[in-house]
């Protein structure tokens, strides 16, 4: 059994690790230049696309920024899950708008916007402070602006009428004061059987997300279903097959919709220690028809993004619970290297066990961490 995925960076590196206790193997394509490499060594090999389409059973993708010539091909295969519907909703905000407000969802007052000009209605309806996305191509908060101050905005308006906003237009959101971010993953498969994670706490910095804690503390079970009826609203609809994220934003004991992502997410990391099958396997048994594993978890775990450093000594592996995984790419600024799963029995000894990883690495890499762990520590 063989899966192609279109990408090949981490996500499509954990889906292969996980793959292979089952008897599948995983192929990745560099979407870049269209080369076939192994997602876990990243040695080329020597087959062409067309054909490795023809050969493999199913094709998935790590990532929704694909180009669409290839998607259009990939889709034609039958062989692609979740759907190109799916993915052409994750990779275009303004499609996942109008989906969320077709599915009647609540999410976050946006406007969409075409013309620099249309900015100043923007802030009549939805305030000075704001948060601007481009609608395709965004990342990790890249393809962001902010607007704090009405005198900010001629500046801003200078930046962004250099875009092709007919193109790409802008999603222009109300900054929202929430009360935390949460994120649910979920796995489908393609008879509509569902397998909840719970939800993840998540601690963004700079737009970028540095640490999700599981089960997230203090979530009710109405907090649970709700997430659960919107994921299932959106599953159905896109008549979805693999793992599925959907982030929130809570604001009292209501959940709004930010984003979702068609595809394993950084928030569910901590599953590979912390739930008895990882979001990774379930990926790869839903697309490959097989039975979903078991959600249920096994330790509240804390995943902590290595973000921007260089290669560092590892003896934090020595913390109990500790694990670690390199991804093994260039370092850049606010590049994700890797990850740590810290697997603890209570949220007090997760709470110690991040406090004693502060000792090991670098605070400017590391900004959240000790005010997590002491947060933890007080629960
Ligand atoms: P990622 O790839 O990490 O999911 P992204 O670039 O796709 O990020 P978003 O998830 O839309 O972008 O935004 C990144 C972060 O910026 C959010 O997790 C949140 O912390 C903050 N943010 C986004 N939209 C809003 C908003 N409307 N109000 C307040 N904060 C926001
Ligand atoms: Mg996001």
């Amino acid at each position: 059994m063989s899966i192609l995925v279109l990408g090949s960076g981490q996500l499509a590196r954990m889906m292969a690790l996980s793959a292979y206790p089952l008897g599948i193997s995983v192929q990745a394509v560099d979407v870049a230049d269209n080369k076939i490499v192994d997602p876990v060594t990243k040695q080329v090999i020597n087959n062409t696309l067309e054909r490795l389409i023809e050969e493999v059973d199913a094709i998935t993708v790590e990532f929704e920024h694909i180009p669409e010539d290839l998607l259009e091909i990939v889709h034609r295969s039958g062989k692609l899950k979740p759907s190109v519907e799916a993915i052409l909703t994750g990779a275009d905000r303004v499609r996942e708008k109008k989906l969320l407000e077709k599915l009647d969802i609540a999410n976050c007052p946006f406007s969409i916007v075409t013309e620099v000009k249309q900015l100043e209605d923007a802030v009549e309806s939805l305030g000075n402070s704001l948060i601007i996305k481009a609608s395709r191509d965004g990342y990790d908060g890249y393809g962001q602006w902010r607007l704090h101050d009405l005198a900010e905005l001629p500046k801003l308006k200078e930046q962004l009428s250099k875009l092709d906003l007919q193109k790409v237009p802008l999603v222009v959101e109300k900054m929202l004061k929430f009360d935390r971010e949460l994120s649910l993953v979920a796995v489908r498969n393609a008879e509509g059987d569902i397998a909840y994670y719970p939800l993840a706490e998540n601690l963004h910095y700079q737009g970028q997300l540095h640490v999700s804690v599981a089960p997230a503390p203090h979530v009710s079970n109405e907090l649970t279903q709700q997430a659960q009826t919107i994921f299932n609203k959106l599953a159905e609809s896109l008549d979805y097959v693999g793992v599925l994220a959907v982030e929130f934003f809570q604001i009292g004991q209501q959940l709004l919709v930010n984003e979702i992502a068609p595809r394993v997410h950084n928030s569910g990391h901590w599953t590979m220690h912390g739930a008895d099958t990882c979001q990774f396997e379930n990926h790869i048994r839903a697309v490959r028809g097989l039975p979903l594993g078991s959600t249920k978890v096994t330790s509240p775990t804390a995943m902590i993004n290595i973000i921007g450093c260089k290669n560092f000594a590892r003896e934090m592996l020595s913390i109990p619970g500790c694990h670690m995984h390199w991804y093994g790419k260039t370092p850049r600024e606010k590049r994700k290297m890797g990850h740590f799963n810290l697997c603890a029995d209570n949220y007090q000894q997760l709470g110690a066990s991040m406090l004693a990883l502060t000792e090991y690495v670098p605070v400017e890499n590391f900004p959240m961490l000790k005010d997590e762990a002491r947060r933890l520590m007080d629960i």
